[in-house]
C-alpha cells in the first residue's frame, strides 16, 4: 500500500478521499488554488501545495504542477477524484511517465470510453446494446438530419466529448433539427473544444440507471449493483439511490453482467461505472436498456452504493491501484437496505437553476441522522469558478421508505445562511407523490415543478427587518457583514428631528416601500405604503399596513430574534441577516429572501404637528392616555399626557382622524421617538 498520495481535486470528494486515506494510515498530500487557500480541504490534509491562480484551467487543470507538487512532497500516486484531470488520459499517462500510480484506470481505457461514439462501436463489437441512432463520422446536416429522421422523432443531439449534461438537445421535429445542432454544436466547442456530435433515439419514459463496477489488475471485474439517477434537472443528477426501485433480480442480473462484459472489453481496473438508459415505460424489463456511457472514474453519487454494500470504495480505489487483488467475489455481494443521496447545490431553483454563487454565512448540516460528504465551512465562498455543491446527504433505511424518511427529516434540519440554495426545491421533491412511490423517470422533476413557484413567499416581517438593517448599516450598504452591535447602541439619527427613514427595497420582483420609524431602543414600526412603483410616499401617501417589530441580537453574529409586537404578533423567531453590496439576504430556517435595495432616504418631519403619528419627544412616563383605540380625534385635542424632566406635558393629536393603534400605556417608561398613537391613514 502507499505511504503518501496527492489528492488532485478540490471540494467535498478531496476531504472524503483525504478521511479514507487517513484511515488507512496513508499520508495526504492536498493541492490547491489561491481561491482556495483556506478550503476545507486544504486544512484536512497533511501538507498542500499551491498550484497556480483560481481559474481551475490553471490550477486544478494544470496537469504539470499538480504532477511537480507529487514529486516535490513525496507522495507516490496521485488520486484525480472525478470531473478536472479524472477522465484525462494524457494526464494519467504522464502520472505514470513521472513515476507515480495514477488511482484510476489505465489511459487505455480511459481513452476507449472517452469519446462516446468510439465508445458506442466499441460496446456493440462486444454485443452491449447501445442506444439506437447514428455515431459514425459523418458531420454534414444533410447527414446527420437524414439519419435523425431513419431513427425517428424525438432524437437527442450529443456531443461526443460531452459529460455533465453539456451539449445536449432534444429535438422533436425535422424542421428544428438545423437549429438544434449548430446549439448544440456551439455550446460543445465552448465546453470540450469538440464539436463532433452524435444522434441518438431518444427514449420514451427514460430511467437513469447505471452500474457500478469494479476491477483490478489480476483480471477480476465484479459489479456492486445499480443505482437510479433519474431525478435530474438540467441532465444532471440531483437525487440518487440504491437500489433502483422496481427492479427485478432478472434485470438486475442482465444490466450487471453487461456492465462486467463492458468493463472486461476494455481491460477494465478500478472504480468505474456503466450508464444505461432504460425505458420503463412498461415497468423495468430486461431487454429494455441500453449503454449510453462509461465513466471511467469514482462518481459523486458513489455513497449510496457504499451504504447499500457496506464497502469503501476509495479504499477499493487504492488497493487496486496498489496491486491488491480485489477481496471478493460476485457471490460475496449483497444489497443491504436501501440508500438515498440528496445534493444541496447552491443554485435558484426559480432560475432554471443556475448556479448562485456567495458567502455562506452559516451552515447546519444533518449530521446526526444522515452522512454528510462536504467540502466547505461556514464563511467559505461559493465562487463561480468551481461546482456550486455545497455538501451530499446520504441516508440509509432496511427499506426505501424509512431511507425517503430519514432524508426528509436530514433536509429540514438542513439550514445554509447567507446564500440561495435547491434546500427547499429538494425537500419538495422528496415530498413528492411520484417520487415516493417510486414511479421515476429524467422528466419528473421538470413535469412536477414547472409553474411551481419554489421562491420563498414575501414575508412583509423580513422586509421591514431587512429596511431596519439597511439603517442600521448605515445609509452606505457596503458589502461584508456590519457590526451587529449596533443593536447594542441607538442610531445616530434617532437624535434629530422626528426620525423617519424611507427604504425601497425589490423582493421577487416587486418594489416594496417602508417607511421606518424608531419607536424604542429595539423597536419599530414600519409603515408600508401599497408597494405600487410612483406611489411613492412624499409624506403625503397614505401607509396602509404597520409592522410593529422588536429586532434584538441572536446568539451568533448575523442572527436577529425578532419578534412582532402589534396584534398580529406573538411569534418569536431567530434569522440569519448578510448584508450584501446593494442587497439584503436574510435565511429564516431554509429559505432565504433576497431584498433588493433601490432607494433609501431620510424624511425629516419638520413640524410634528403634522403627519399620522404621536411621538414620545423625550424619555419620560406616560401619566395618562386620553384616547382608545379606534376613537376619533380632532386635530389638538390632547390624547397623552406624559411627563419627562419633572415636566407634565400634554401630546395632542396632529390632525383629525381615527386612532389606528395605540401604543402607549400608562405608567409605561418611553424612550425619544416612541410611537404613541397612530392615526388611520387618510383617504
Ligand atoms: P456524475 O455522473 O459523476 O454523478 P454529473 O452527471 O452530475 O455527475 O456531472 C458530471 C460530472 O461533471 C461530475 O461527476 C463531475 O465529474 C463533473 N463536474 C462538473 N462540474 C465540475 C466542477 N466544477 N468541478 C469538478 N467536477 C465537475
Ligand atoms: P453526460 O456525459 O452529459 O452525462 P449522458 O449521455 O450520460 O451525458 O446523458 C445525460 C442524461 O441525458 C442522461 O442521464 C439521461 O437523463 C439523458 N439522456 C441521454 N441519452 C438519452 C436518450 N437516448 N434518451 C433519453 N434520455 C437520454
Ligand atoms: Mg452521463
Amino acid at each position: 500500500m502507499f505511504t503518501r498520495i496527492l489528492i488532485a481535486n478540490r471540494g467535498e470528494i478531496a476531504c472524503r478521499i483525504i478521511r479514507t486515506a487517513r484511515r488507512l494510515g496513508i499520508g495526504t498530500v492536498a493541492v490547491f488554488s489561491e481561491a482556495d487557500r483556506e478550503a476545507l480541504h486544504v486544512h484536512m490534509a497533511d501538507e498542500a501545495w499551491a498550484i497556480g491562480p483560481a481559474p481551475a484551467s490553471e490550477s486544478y487543470l494544470n496537469g504539470a504542477a499538480i504532477i511537480a507538487a507529487a514529486r516535490a512532497s513525496g507522495a507516490e500516486a496521485i488520486h484525480p477524484g472525478y470531473g478536472f484531470l479524472s477522465e484525462n488520459p494524457d494526464f494519467a499517462e504522464a502520472v505514470e511517465a513521472a513515476g507515480l500510480v495514477f488511482i484510476g484506470p489505465s489511459a487505455k481505457a480511459i481513452r476507449a470510453m472517452g469519446h462516446k461514439d468510439a465508445a458506442k462501436v466499441l460496446m456493440e463489437k462486444a454485443k452491449v446494446p447501445v442506444v439506437p441512432g447514428y455515431h459514425g463520422a459523418a458531420q454534414e446536416l444533410v447527414v446527420l438530419a437524414g439519419k435523425a429522421s431513419e431513427i425517428g422523432f424525438p432524437v437527442l443531439i450529443k456531443a461526443r466529448a460531452g459529460g455533465g449534461g453539456k451539449g445536449l438537445r432534444r429535438v422533436d421535429h425535422q424542421s428544428d433539427f438545423a437549429d438544434a445542432l449548430s446549439a448544440a454544436k456551439r455550446e460543445a466547442k465552448a465546453a470540450f473544444g469538440d464539436d463532433h456530435v452524435l444522434v441518438e433515439k431518444l427514449i420514451a419514459s427514460p430511467r437513469h440507471i447505471e452500474i457500478q463496477v469494479f476491477g483490478d489488475h489480476h483480471g477480476n471485474v465484479v459489479h456492486l449493483f445499480e443505482r437510479d439517477c433519474s431525478l435530474q434537472r438540467r441532465h444532471q443528477k440531483v437525487v440518487e439511490e440504491a437500489p433502483a426501485p422496481g427492479m427485478g433480480s432478472d434485470m438486475r442480473a442482465a444490466m450487471g453482467a453487461t456492465a462486467v462484459k463492458a468493463a472486461k472489453a476494455i481491460g477494465y481496473s478500478g472504480a468505474g461505472t456503466v450508464e444505461f438508459i432504460a425505458d420503463a415505460s412498461e415497468g423495468l424489463r430486461p431487454e429494455r436498456f441500453w449503454f449510453m456511457e462509461m465513466n471511467t472514474r469514482l462518481q459523486v453519487e458513489h455513497p449510496v452504493t457504499e451504504a447499500i454494500t457496506g464497502l469503501d470504495l476509495v479504499e477499493l480505489q487504492l488497493r487496486v491501484a496498489a496491486g491488491d487483488e480485489l477481496p471478493f467475489a460476485q457471490s460475496d455481494l449483497a444489497i443491504e437496505g436501501h440508500a438515498v443521496e440528496a445534493r444541496l447545490y447552491a443554485e435558484d431553483a426559480e432560475k432554471g437553476f443556475l448556479p448562485a454563487i456567495g458567502q455562506i454565512d452559516e451552515l447546519v448540516l444533518p449530521e446526526a441522522i444522515a452522512r454528510v460528504d462536504t467540502g466547505v465551512a461556514a464563511g467559505d465562498q461559493i465562487t463561480p469558478h468551481y461546482d456550486p455543491m455545497i455538501a451530499k446527504i446520504i441516508t440509509h433505511g432496511k427499506t426505501r421508505k424509512e431511507a425517503l424518511a430519514v432524508m426528509r427529516a436530514a433536509l429540514n434540519q438542513t439550514r445554509v445562511g447567507g446564500l440561495i440554495t435547491n434546500t427547499v426545491f429538494l425537500k419538495r421533491l422528496l415530498c413528492d407523490r411520484d417520487v415516493n412511490a417510486g414511479r421515476l423517470d429524467t422528466g419528473l422533476i421538470e413535469r412536477a415543478f414547472s409553474g411551481m413557484s419554489l421562491a420563498a413567499p414575501y414575508d412583509p416581517e423580513l422586509a421591514a427587518l431587512a429596511a431596519i438593517e439597511i439603517i442600521m448599516a448605515g445609509s452606505a450598504v457596503t458589502g461584508g457583514s456590519h457590526d451587529h452591535s449596533a443593536f447594542a447602541q441607538l442610531g445616530p439619527w434617532c437624535h434629530w428631528g422626528w426620525p423617519r427613514r424611507s427604504v425601497s427595497l425589490v423582493c421577487l420582483g416587486v418594489e416594496r416601500h417602508v417607511v421606518l420609524q424608531r419607536t424604542g431602543a429595539r423597536e419599530w414600526l414600519a409603515l408600508f405604503d401599497d408597494g405600487e412603483p410612483g406611489k411613492h410616499p412624499d409624506g403625503m401617501a397614505p401607509p396602509r399596513d404597520s409592522i410593529l417589530l422588536r429586532v434584538m441580537p441572536g446568539r451568533h453574529v448575523g442572527e436577529r430574534l425578532i419578534e412582532r409586537l402589534d396584534p398580529d404578533g406573538g411569534r418569536r423567531r431567530t434569522v440569519l441577516v448578510a448584508n450584501r453590496p446593494g442587497c439584503v439576504v436574510i435565511t429564516a430556517q431554509a429559505t432565504t429572501h433576497v431584498f433588493d435595495l433601490t432607494s433609501e432616504r431620510a424624511e425629516t418631519d419638520a413640524d410634528p404637528a403634522s403627519g399620522d403619528s404621536v411621538i414620545a419627544p423625550m424619555p419620560g412616563i406616560i401619566k395618562e392616555v386620553l384616547t382608545r383605540q379606534g376613537a376619533s380625534v380632532r386635530a389638538g385635542q390632547p390624547l397623552i399626557i406624559m411627563e419627562a424632566m419633572k415636566m407634565e406635558m400634554t401630546l395632542a393629536a396632529p390632525r383629525d382622524g381615527e386612532v389606528c393603534d395605540l401604543f402607549a400605556q400608562a405608567g409605561r417608561q418611553v424612550e425619544d421617538g416612541t410611537m404613541l398613537v397612530l392615526l388611520k391613514a387618510q383617504e
